[in-house]
């Protein structure tokens, strides 16, 4: 094999959130790094996401830090690199008086500091749109920011070398990675560390460490809604469902009362991991989703009636009709039955990062910060 030109000091595998997460951190401490990727352009969980980076609902202790660290360079980033913060703050609506309980148990807690409980009669305060019937309450989070990530992630990458030099090597698949050398298919390259940030691919690189921590995927369905006005005053949205799935939320005692009544009242809902966020873009559309089926291989079909599930929590919580779905797809992510993410250290100049859980977007700055940090002090 031929050596590429030069000897980096990081090399890092993987242009989504996670590798370009890693870049930052090693460009912030003044190292030359090089970010690759098999793709041409970003097309994995990065880019597929709500671009909600969650502070609230995340779990208790590390993962809850890491939001609100990662949240911070989100914001630093979103200037540096002219990337449109499009919402800000998270509404989470109680249709049941279990979810409100929750909700109360969430704000008695350290995560609930800068948060407050709204009254129904109050919803209004917060944006035009949700019904008014049926609803318990809601919590209203300051912290969250919301950017539209196939256009922010392709942005960061472009900041990242036009201001910190990092050189990116695309529709290049990296075969083996053993510091300093990395056989990549477009020849040898040399770096003195190395990160490997492969999302949910665990069969390319060191498939035996991989496997050890038991790990699955995880599709969701996504869409676009295109509503006739949405009021760009609402922050972000979510309902009872995903007072279930978020552990910050899910770990509140009176979150098993509330799973009693949904396996009843919303048992198909459950059973396919639906849960309501719904996100404003700049062109007025809505994202909302999703689902959860896990798979080793997830097959590549979305039947609509698992989009139906999320249309129908959708008109639970939104006044009016259903606005028309112009856009569909799916998405996969790493998922572990222990762990939110995990770092792997083969050697002491390697490490394999993964976010084995949907809070990659919400917590990578601040994984890469830890990482980088160990790897050069
Ligand atoms: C539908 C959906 C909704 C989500 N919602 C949220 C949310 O609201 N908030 C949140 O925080 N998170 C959310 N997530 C999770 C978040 O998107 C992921 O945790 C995060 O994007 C994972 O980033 P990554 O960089 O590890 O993976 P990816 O974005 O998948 O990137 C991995 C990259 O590695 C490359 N690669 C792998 N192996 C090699 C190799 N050997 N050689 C070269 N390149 C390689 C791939 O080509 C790919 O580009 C969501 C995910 C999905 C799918």
């Amino acid at each position: 094999m031929v050596p590429l030109p030069g000897r980096f000091d990081v090399a890092v595998v993987g242009a989504g959130i996670c590798g370009l997460a890693h870049a930052l951190a090693a460009a912030r401490l003044g190292k030359r790094v090089v970010v690759i990727d098999r793709d041409t352009q970003a097309n994995g969980a990065s880019i597929r996401n709500f671009g909600f980076i969650t502070v609230t609902g995340q779990q208790q202790g590390a993962c809850w830090q890491r939001a609100m660290r990662s949240r911070d360079v989100w914001i630093e980033m979103a200037e540096a690199a002219k990337i449109p913060i499009l919402q800000r703050g998270l509404l989470t609506v109680a249709r049941r008086p279990e979810a409100r309980t929750v909700l109360e148990q969430f704000l008695e807690t350290d995560m609930g500091a800068d948060c407050s409980l709204v009254e129904p009669a109050d919803l209004a305060d917060h944006g035009a749109g949700l019904r008014e019937a049926d609803i318990a309450g809601a919590l209203h989070s300051p912290h969250e920011v919301r950017v539209e990530s196939r256009e922010a992630i392709p942005r960061l990458a472009a900041y990242l070398g036009e201001r910190h030099g990092v050189v990116f090597l695309r529709d290049t698949v990296v075969h083996s990675a053993a510091p300093p050398r990395l056989e990549t298919s477009r020849g040898l390259i040399e770096a003195e560390t190395v990160v490997v940030c492969p999302g949910d691919d665990f069969r390319t690189l060191m498939p035996d460490r991989i496997a050890a921590y038991g790990l699955t995927r995880c599709k969701l369905h996504m869409m676009r809604l295109m509503p006739e006005k949405f009021d760009p005053a609402l922050p972000a949205v979510m309902s009872d469902l995903g007072l279930i799935r978020y552990l910050g939320y899910a770990e509140q005692q009176g979150a098993a009362a509330l799973r009693k009544r949904l396996d009843v009242e919303q048992r198909e809902h459950v059973r396919h991991g639906v849960h309501l966020i719904v996100v404003r873009s700049e062109d007025g559309s809505v994202v909302v989703g999703d689902s959860h089926h896990y798979a080793a291989t997830p097959d590549p079909f979305a039947p609509t009636g698992i989009d139906d599930l999320i249309l129908d929590e959708y008109a639970q919580v939104f006044a009016g009709a259903i606005p028309p779905v112009v856009e569909r797809w799916t998405g996969t992510y790493a998922s572990a039955p222990d762990r939110l993410m995990l770092v792997d250290r083969p050697s002491d100049a390697l490490r394999i990062v993964l976010i084995t859980s949907g809070t990659g977007a919400s917590t990578s700055f601040a994984i890469a910060e830890e990482v980088m940090a160990e790897l050069y002090g």
